[in-house]
Parts: C-alpha cells; structure tokens; sequence
C-alpha cells in the first residue's frame, strides 16, 4: 500500500495528553489487567452508585455475556448535561450550522439542560417509561440531540433512524424495535430541498398497524402537515402543558440505552443494543484521547446522528466530555462545494472528523474550492467509515490540512460503540491508509481461515480477543443471531468482519470486508488493495472491485470504475487502466473487466456495497437481497444494464 511515515511533529508531540512513550505504557497496562485499567477510567463519569465491580464477560459460544461496571448506577443525561453546568453553563454545548449559510444558533450547556429537562417530560406526556423504545426520526437539528438526551433522563431506550431512509425502512425499524412513540419534524432540509419526513412517518406508521401510539412533530420548515387527531401532537403543544424540571432517572450501567441498526452494506440490518455505563465510559474516553480533546477546542464531526459515528462523537462522548461540538443540517456541496471548508472558516472548527466518501467526491472537483478557503483553525483531521486508500489520505492531508494537521484514521463499527484501533495524534506515527495501532484496552488478533492465530507482519480475517466496555451487549430480541453473527466463526472471540494486514510495525491496515476477499489463482487479495491502486490514476474518482466466477483463475477481478468529471470512457482508457494496476500492484492483480459507471451502488451513510457489485459481476442480478439501505436505487438499473459479463 503506502510505506509513507508521517512522524508525530514536535507542537503535536508537546500539546498531546500521550506521547509514544506514554501510549505504550498505557496500552501494555490496560491489556495485562483490564480491571484495574477500567475500574480507574470508569470514573470518568460520574456514578449515582459507584460500581464495586469492573469486568464480567465472557465470549464462550455456549455463553456470550457482556457486563461492565454492573453493579454500579449513573444517568447519560446527567453526565452530558448536569455535571457541566457549575463549570460551563454558559459554554456552548452545541453549534449548530443549518442547511442554509445564514441559519445557526448556539446552545449552551445551560439551555441544553432546560430542553433536555422540557423534553423528558414531554415524553413522560405521551406515556414513555423506562425501558421503552422511541424511534427518533429528525434531520440534523439540535431537537435531535435534545430528545436523544431527554429519552437517556428517563431511561427510554432511543432508536435513531437516518431522516434519508424510505417509509418501509422506517417501518421495519420500528416494529422490530416495537416503538410507541416516534419523534419526527414536519420536513427536513438538506441541499435546499425539502425531505417529507412526516410524510414518510404517516406511510410508515400505517405499515406498521398497531405499533404506534403518539407521533411528535417538531416544526422544522413549518409547512404544513396532516396531523391525524389524538395520535399526532407538534411538540410546542405538548411542550406548553408540562413542567420545566425533570430529575435524572438512576439506571444500572447494564441498563439498555438506545438501539442502533448497522449500514446494512453486508445485509439486513442488525439491532444493535448498548448499554448504559461503559458505553458512555467509552465513547468519552475515546472522543478525549483520539481527538486529544481540550477545554475550548471546536470540535467537529460530519456524521449523521442516524449513523454511530453521530451516536458516539457527535453527541454522547463530546457532551460526556463538557465539549463544544458541532451539528450541521446540510450537504458538502451546498451551497458551493466549498461548504465543509466555509463551515470551518466561520466556527474557528479545530478538529475534523469525516469519512472517505465525502473526501474522495470532494477530490473530484479538484483543489480550488478548498484552496480559497483559509481552514487556519484547524489542528486535526479524522477519518471513519471505510479503509481510506492512501491517495484519498495524502489529498486530505496535503490539500486540506495544508500539510500541518494528523490524520486520525479510525476503525470502528457499529458493533463496537467507539474506536478500537487509531492513531493517537501525539503518540502515532501515520502511515497513509493504515488505522495502525489499538486503543486502549483492545487486543486485536489476525486469524487465518481456519482460526489459528498469526503473529508478526501477516494478513487474515481481524478478530478481537477480549472485551471492551463500549461493545455491544445484545442483538435486540435475537441473542442467537448476535453470537452467531459475532461470537460462533472463531470460537472465544469477537468476529469482525473485517480483514486486515499486520505490518512488522505492528500496525493494522485494513483490507475490507472478509466477504470482499478475492482469490486470483490461489493469490488472496483485498479488495482494497486494487481499489486504491485504482484510484490512484489520476483520471479515477472512486472505484469498486469485486470478484467473479473466472474458467481458469478460479475468480476474476471486475472492476467498477467512476471517472473525474469531464473525463471520457474511452477503451483507450481502459487498457490504461489494466496497466496501471498490473505496474501499481503486480499482473496477479490486473482487472479482467472494467465497467465505467458514473455511480456506485452506495448505503445512505456512503459505503459501496460491493454485495451487489458482486451479483452484478456474477450476472446473477435477479436476487440482490436487502436493497433497503440504498441511497439511490436507481445507480444499480444503470449497472445493470451496462454490465461486462453476460453469461
Ligand atoms: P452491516 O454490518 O449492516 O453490513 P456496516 O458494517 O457498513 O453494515 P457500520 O457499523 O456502519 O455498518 O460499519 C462498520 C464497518 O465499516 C467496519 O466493519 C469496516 O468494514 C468499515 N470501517 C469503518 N471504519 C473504517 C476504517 N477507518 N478503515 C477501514 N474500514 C472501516
Ligand atoms: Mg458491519
């Protein structure tokens, strides 16, 4: 991939919380004994009950159970909200930047207390208990955050689902969490368009008969809405006839605290279930330390909060940590497609945390619309979602950190609450493409296909031996399908998903989905690996690649190239691009076929799905599976029908 060293610079190495020195004492301590690591950073937060007892997991197939801190008991609200106001009351908790330029507002962490307050009893109004679900349903507007936080005050369990998913995916989610109240705003606005949210919920509501009792509305555009009499309410109304104070309810750390469903890039989604206390222990200690965050830092995440990049370092671990974080409604490329760099410029953004998809369409425009800006402010740049193939990494780090700021590249899933391997900016030397080393407390394994543990430089399938106080607890309603899913390929570990590469520095590079892996000839390859080669011409803005029944190789690499724009799809081009990746990589990784498409088949959160890729590939496009997530299903006619290999 790259062998590029980007050293820790002297400012990064003295401003740091860990230097290298540091962050290899602390990752020997936390893996030689978990308890006594945990037991003193779970009191990060603060403890209505302090806990007496730290871990109790177990990975057995026969018996998967994960505790943290279980005897202990806390509130999330409490911890991002109260605890703050005697120090920073008057600090700003969130900046919000809406879809157009001149909509923002600032809410400090003393009005934060007041709506989170108001909310609560809100939906206390509308019947919601402890343990209950509420699906969450709103664009990118504080209101978001507030009913987040409100369902943690009293113990309801949140289930956020992206305002870009169709009423039927919307339908799924709430029967399957089976939610009673559902918390909608009247339209959503991204990219100057309007997003019939309530709308959407009607649909979804009549699809799901019986399930829910009480719509919210909150008034985003104020257009208006059919509001069916008795079950729909605007929140202003509701919020009129209710007290201003609402105490923190005391829940256990086990405690469940919201549901989340995965992407989706690799099949149905999956309800992921965390828990109360080490999440929050996580997600904060993560959000410090991999962001080296400090009083008075703007701190900037791009995600959704329907995605677990918005749950984990949007919301909950900033706010854990009394930060300034910001929330922004819109797109990339509204107005202009200088808007990430404007938003910067205009709240002083110091750290950056976005995904590769996002930075390899904004390369595609080039470097001026970035350039005009002054991005000055920025300290720290992030990267979560998927591997970022080193060309990606150089632009991001060149063209918009101008060459000054670390690249944090982060490797998480859903699944794991917050980051488990990254660099820490004052203590790792990056290398462009590799998440390199675990965080705290995570003890990594590469295994070969049949489990047996590899050491040194090698590459496998990416396990994680031990637990993690941000991990996952449950699939909601379907424990069988979360040790199966997770916990029954190596028996005793924690199952990615992912494949990885181990270099002799220790550090991890991963290669993509273990189901992406290509056998050429009996060579494994990632997919990954010939994607960034890919990419890396400079003709080529995004490439997918997948495999394919193949007479004499055993599989084929077909190759799914989009061009940068104004570029033509010449056959010309094409034998270019075979010998590039032949000089790039080596000939065992030339594409068989190349199929120009001006669109990948994306989940709305912006990861190819190579699955459908592959059946495409396969000409076996009759049954592509759960499609639900798409963000655009029309990409995939268009693949379709310009295939490469008909049978
Ligand atoms: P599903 O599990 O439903 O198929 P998904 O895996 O896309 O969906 P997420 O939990 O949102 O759902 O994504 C986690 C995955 O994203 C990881 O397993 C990994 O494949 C990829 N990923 C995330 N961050 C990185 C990173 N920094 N480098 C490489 N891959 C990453
Ligand atoms: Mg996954």
């Amino acid at each position: 991939m790259s062998d590029k060293l980007y050293p820790v610079s002297g400012d990064w190495a003295a401003r740091a919380y860990v230097d290298d020195a540091k962050y290899k004492a602390m990752y020997e301590a936390s893996v030689a004994s978990p308890e006594a690591f945990w037991a003193e950073h779970g009191k990060r937060i603060d403890w209505m009950k302090p806990f007496t007892k730290v871990k109790n997991t177990s990975y057995a197939p026969d018996n998967v159970s994960i505790k943290w801190f279980e005897d202990g008991t806390t509130n999330v609200s409490y911890n991002c909200v109260d605890r703050h106001l005697a120090k920073r009351g008057d600090q700003v908790a969130i900046i919000w930047e809406g879809d157009d330029p001149k909509d923002d507002a600032r809410i400090t962490y003393r009005q934060l207390h007041a709506q989170v307050m108001k909310w609560a009893n809100v939906l206390k109004s509308q019947g919601v208990k402890k343990g209950d679900r509420v699906t969450i349903y709103l664009p990118m507007i504080p209101e978001a955050a507030y009913a987040m936080l409100a369902c943690t005050r009293i113990g309801a369990i949140h289930s956020i689902v992206f305002g870009g998913f169709s009423p039927d995916s919307l339908a799924g989610r709430i029967e399957d969490a089976g939610t009673s109240v559902v918390i909608t705003a009247d339209e959503g606005l991204r990219g100057g368009r309007k997003v019939p949210l309530k709308v959407n919920v009607d649909a979804a509501v009549e699809k799901a008969p019986g399930v829910v009792k009480s719509v919210i509305v909150v008034k985003r555009t104020g257009s208006p809405v059919a509001m069916a009499a008795g079950r729909d309410h605007y929140y202003t109304d509701l919020a009129a006839k209710v007290p201003d104070e609402c105490p923190p309810e005391e829940m256990n750390a086990e405690d469940p605290l919201f549901i989340l469903y995965t992407s989706g890039s690799t099949g149905k989604p999956k309800g992921v279930l965390h828990t109360t206390g080490g999440y929050l222990v996580y997600a904060s200690m993560t959000h410090q330390y991999v962001f080296d965050y400090k009083d008075g830092d703007i701190y900037w995440c791009t995600a959704d909060v329907g995605w677990v990049t918005g749950h984990s370092y949007i919301v909950y671990g900033p706010l854990a940590n009394g930060a300034t974080t910001l929330m922004f409604e819109g797109i990339p490329t509204y107005p202009s497609i200088s808007r990430f760099w404007d938003v910067v410029d205009k709240h002083q953004v110091n750290t950056f945390y976005t995904a590769p998809t996002a930075i390899r369409s904004l390369m595609g425009a080039g470097e001026d619309p970035v350039k005009k800006t002054s991005r000055s402010s920025l300290r720290l740049l992030g990267s979560v979602g998927e591997p970022i193939n080193p060309e990606a990494w150089e632009w991001y780090h060149r063209v918009v950190g101008d060459g000054r700021c670390p690249i944090v590249d982060t490797w998480w899933q859903t699944e794991t609450g917050g980051i488990l391997i990254t660099p820490l900016p004052g203590a790792t030397a990056l290398k462009p493409g590799s998440a390199t080393r675990p965080f705290f407390g995570v003890k990594p394994e590469v295994v070969d296909a049949e489990g047996k543990v590899l050491s040194g430089a090698c590459e496998g399938n990416l396990v994680i031996a031990d637990s993690w106080p941000g991990q996952m607890r449950t699939v909601f309603g379907d424990h069988e399908r979360f040790v199966q899913t997770y916990f029954s390929t190596y028996a005793g570990k924690y199952f990615t998903g992912d494949g990885c590469r181990r270099d002799a520095d220790g550090y991890y590079w991963i290669t993509g989905r273990v189901d992406d892996v290509i056998n050429v000839s009996g060579h494994r390859m990632g997919t990954a690996e010939v994607e960034s080669a890919l990419v890396a011409h400079p003709k080529v803005s995004e490439a997918a690649v997948v495999g394919y029944p193949h007479d004499i190789k055993g599989q084929g690499i077909y190759a799914y190239v989009t061009l940068m724009s104004g570029e033509e799809p010449t056959e010309e081009l094409r034998k270019e691009l075979v010998a590039w990746v032949r000089k790039e990589i080596g000939p065992i990784a030339s594409p068989d076929l190349i199929q120009f498409s001006p669109g990948l088949p994306k989940t709305r959160s912006g990861k190819i799905m190579r699955r459908i890729l592959r059946k495409i590939a396969e000409d076996e496009f009759g049954s592509l599976g759960d499609t639900s997530t798409l963000a655009d299903p029309a990409v995939v006619d268009d693949l379709i029908s310009n295939r490469q290999n008909r049978k």
